[in-house]
Parts: C-alpha cells; sequence; structure tokens
C-alpha cells in the first residue's frame, strides 16, 4: 500500500532534500507540503501547497507528517496531526521536556504512532549508543557539537539525545575541579547531570559531534560528522515506513534500528 505523506518545511535545506527523497520513492505519494508563506509555487504538477495544516489535513488526507521546520511550530504542528489520526515523523529538534510529556500522553490517548528522531543518521545513532556504553566505563564526558550558524536552537537535539542516554547507564555526578568557578560564563558549556555540553556555531558546517570520555591516563573519543543533508535521508524513509505500523511514541531511531 503507497504511504500518502505531507511534508512540513518544504523549502528548508532538510525539507528539499525529503521532499525529492518522498518523491522519488515508489513506495510513498507526496500528497501536499505545509509551507509558512503563501507564495511557494506547487511542486512538480500535483503537490498543493497550504499555509494551514487543518486545511492540508482535511483536502489531501495523508497518513503521515514530515516536519522539518522550527522549534516554534513543531508542537503545533504535531498536536494538529496526532489530533486528527495523522501520524507525525519529527526531525525537528527543540522540545521542551513538557512538549514531549504532552505529546506522549496525545499519542496514548488517540493510539496513533509518532516518531520524533533528534537525528535521522544511523552513524550519528551509533555514535551515541557507542557513548552510552562507554560512559558505563568512563563516567567523565563532555559533548561538543557542532552545528552551521543558521540553527535557532542549542544544545542540538542529538546532543540532549546523547546525554539522556548517557543518563540510563552513568549516575549523576559533578566533574571537574569541586571548587571550579567560570571567570567568563559559560565557559563550561550546559550541565546535564554533570555532563558537560559545548556548542558550536560556524558557517560550512553541517551537524558535527564528538563525545569525549576521560579515564586516568586515557580519553576516548567518539566523533560522527554529517558532511552532507543525504546522511539524514534513509533514516526519514524508514521512519515514513516504521510510523505507519505502531501506535507508540518513538523518541530516538535506536528503538528502531538498533
Ligand atoms: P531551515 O533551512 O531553516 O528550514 C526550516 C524551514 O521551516 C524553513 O523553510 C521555514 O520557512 C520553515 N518553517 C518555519 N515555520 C514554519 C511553519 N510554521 N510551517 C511550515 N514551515 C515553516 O532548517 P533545516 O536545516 O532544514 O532544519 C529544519 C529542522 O530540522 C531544524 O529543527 C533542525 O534542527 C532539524 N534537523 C534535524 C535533523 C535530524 O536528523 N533530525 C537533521 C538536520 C536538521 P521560512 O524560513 O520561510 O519561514
Amino acid at each position: 500500500m503507497v504511504i500518502k505523506v505531507a511534508l512540513a518545511g518544504p523549502r528548508g535545506k532538510m525539507g528539499k532534500e525529503a521532499v525529492a527523497t518522498i518523491i522519488k520513492n515508489k513506495d510513498f505519494l507526496l500528497v501536499a507540503v505545509l509551507d509558512s508563506k503563501k507564495d511557494m509555487e506547487s511542486i512538480g504538477d500535483r503537490v498543493p501547497t497550504f499555509t494551514s495544516l487543518q486545511l492540508l489535513i482535511e483536502q489531501t488526507e495523508p497518513d503521515v507528517l514530515v516536519d522539518l521546520t522550527v522549534p516554534s511550530a513543531v508542537f503545533d504542528h504535531a498536536m494538529t496531526a496526532l489530533e486528527y489520526g495523522v501520524r507525525p515523523v519529527i526531525g525537528t529538534t527543540g522540545f521542551t521536556d513538557l512538549q514531549l510529556d504532552t505529546l506522549r500522553n496525545k499519542v496514548e490517548e488517540r493510539q496513533v504512532g509518532c516518531i520524533i528522531a533528534p537525528n535521522f543518521s544511523i552513524g550519528a545513532v551509533l555514535m551515541m549508543k557507542f557513548a552510552q556504553t562507554a560512559a558505563k566505563y568512563l563516567p567523565n564526558v563532555e559533548i561538543i557539537e557542532m552545528h552551521h550558524d543558521q540553527k535557532v536552537d542549542a544544545p542540538s537535539g542529538t546532543a540532549i539525545k546523547t546525554a539522556q542516554m548517557i543518563q540510563q547507564t552513568r549516575s549523576s555526578m559533578e566533574q571537574g575541579h569541586p571548587s571550579e568557578e567560570e571567570t567568563i560564563q559559560g565557559a563550561r558549556g550546559a550541565n546535564v547531570d554533570g555532563m558537560r555540553i559545548h556548542s558550536v556555531r560556524l558557517p560550512g558546517l553541517v551537524a558535527h559531534q564528538q563525545v569525549l570520555l576521560g579515564g586516568e591516563g586515557q580519553l576516548l573519543t567518539l566523533r560522527h560528522d554529517s558532511f552532507d543533508r543525504a546522511s539524514f535521508m534513509s533514516g526519514i524513509v524508514l521512519s515514513i515506513e516504521e510510523v505507519v505500523k505502531r501506535n507508540v511514541l518513538i523518541y530516538g531511531l535506536e528503538d528502531i534500528i538498533l
């Protein structure tokens, strides 16, 4: 059966690539796109553009909504989709814990699958998993995430997810010197249970992360680089295929592929 897909954010860096991927997949039909502005032309001959998600869903009846937009819009999109029984596949990052809990409750109430993937790249998912295992033995962890300078949320969803996965294998503990002081605010980065997260934003970068795990006389560095947004596309395809088979919220692709 062909899966009817709608996509929010079609003119973004990720959105453009995802539209091309969905169109060329014979198991998917791109039925509509949701844009924030009215002046976007239709894609191809038959893919209409909407600025209202409600109208888009009522008129084109998608099975799945892929969201690649901005943190300020994605939560409303996901809630609306779930209300209508449309399954969200969300790549947009920047959810608060409260928003995630609200979505989880909504998924339970509606019994409609939803996938939130802070990172669609298989290599990044493996890096997170390896970091989670390594932190059991080397619990002093610092995460350095590096992205292009147009990214609006920090730290990245991948860094937050990595820290959350590590929290499952590492006890809460403060790192560094007990009386360490920042002489310039922010020098030690964000603090998650004592783990430090540092966000770098520079033109030229795409999406990169290092997890540094230090021990006596040793350092383990796990590094992943997405050089191109093509690295995310197979994860989007997999998520669309999987979300129609599920009725729970999946947060992170590791629950599907590992
Ligand atoms: P981008 O180039 O800034 O694209 C975002 C797009 O969303 C823009 O075209 C923007 O349009 C559109 N938009 C904003 N508000 C909207 C709304 N209310 N309805 C519909 N569209 C709206 O960003 P990007 O690099 O493509 O990234 C998009 C998101 O994906 C970000 O949250 C990023 O962190 C995330 N991301 C995730 C992964 C992953 O693997 N999960 C990988 C890379 C990026 P206007 O500018 O015209 O408003």
